[in-house]
């Protein structure tokens, strides 16, 4: 399927989506001072910080509804152990349907211990990534090892998914110390990734979000459907992406169709989320409702 041509050239069209999985992090430190990135990127666009994941609402479960669009009942990964998605389930996720498009698909996510790589290279495979580069845990390592990407691939999908505040919320509690010292290290990265991308914002979406919040029920985890462990923000910046509060009542599963709807891509009908459409100025909803496929 040939790649959306712009119908209307004062609305610029997006070429490329980069996702960004903020593992962890509370919706509730949206606007905490002491994450001026955090706080620009709320500032400059369209979100809300009362969306809800999936249930139970660990990563393992959630990200693969981010890449297939579909609930958790649907795709049958049920707990906090990443799986091959069962063949029976018959898939069709956002990375598949962006590279039957001909565009291309690339995440960099945390490096495993090399016992279970060759697992994690058959569940990204299976989840229709067509490059996936692994680095150190931490949001600078795994955006350096995205820059290449970042600078050289001008379309399709990119996710990113930075395990920093998750990995110390298990250890020291949600809101601790330390938890607090990761927030900040991620916010330093999330300016970082900003700065790269302010050259390209005239055709790159960018949604950042999180997984899942954490400490609701207990401390160190966050697999409850207490609010604190089930909310979550959702960012949206980009062309024509119109700063503002969103409406209450989005979820995790909008993520994956507005991806496809803001490529211009088809949105496969067992997806259950429904495109953001109200982040953006309204030509563009118009202009991309018509185009989408
Ligand atoms: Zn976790």
């Amino acid at each position: 399927m040939p790649h959306r041509d712009p119908l209307i050239a004062s609305t610029p069209p997006v070429r490329r989506v980069v996702v960004l999985v903020l593992d962890g992090l509370r919706a509730d430190l949206v606007g905490d001072p002491r994450f001026p990135n955090l706080i620009a990127l709320r500032d400059a666009s369209a979100h809300t910080l009362n969306a809800t994941t999936v249930l139970p609402s660990v990563t393992a479960v959630a990200m693969t509804s981010l890449l297939s669009g579909v609930p958790p009942a649907d795709h049958g990964v049920d707990s906090d152990r990443f799986r091959v998605p069962d063949a029976s389930r018959a898939l069709t996720t956002v990375p598949h349907v962006v590279t039957s498009a001909g565009l291309p698909s690339f995440g960099v996510v945390r490096q495993v211990p090399w016992l279970i790589r060759s697992l994690a290279k058959r569940i990204v495979s299976a989840l229709g990534l067509s490059t996936v580069r692994f680095a150190s845990p931490n949001a600078h390592s795994l955006l350096a090892a995205a820059l290449p990407e970042l600078r050289s691939q001008r379309d399709g999908f990119i996710i990113l998914h930075w395990p920093d505040c998750d990995a110390i919320g298990h250890r020291a509690g949600w809101m601790s110390p330390a938890y607090l010292a990761a927030v900040a290290r991620m916010d330093h990265a999330l300016g970082a990734l900003r700065r790269e991308l302010a050259s390209t914002r005239h055709d790159t979406l960018l949604i950042a979000l999180a997984d899942h919040g954490g400490g609701g029920r207990v401390a160190t985890h966050h697999d409850s459907a207490h609010p604190l462990d089930c909310t979550i923000p959702i960012f949206l910046e980009g062309p024509a992406v119109c700063p503002q509060e969103l409406m209450d009542g989005l979820t995790l599963l909008d993520v994956p169709a507005t991806v496809l709807w803001a490529l211009g891509l088809p949105i496969p009908e067992r997806y259950t989320g429904t495109p953001i459409r109200d982040a953006f100025l309204a030509p563009v909803r118009a202009d991309l409702a018509a185009t989408a496929a």
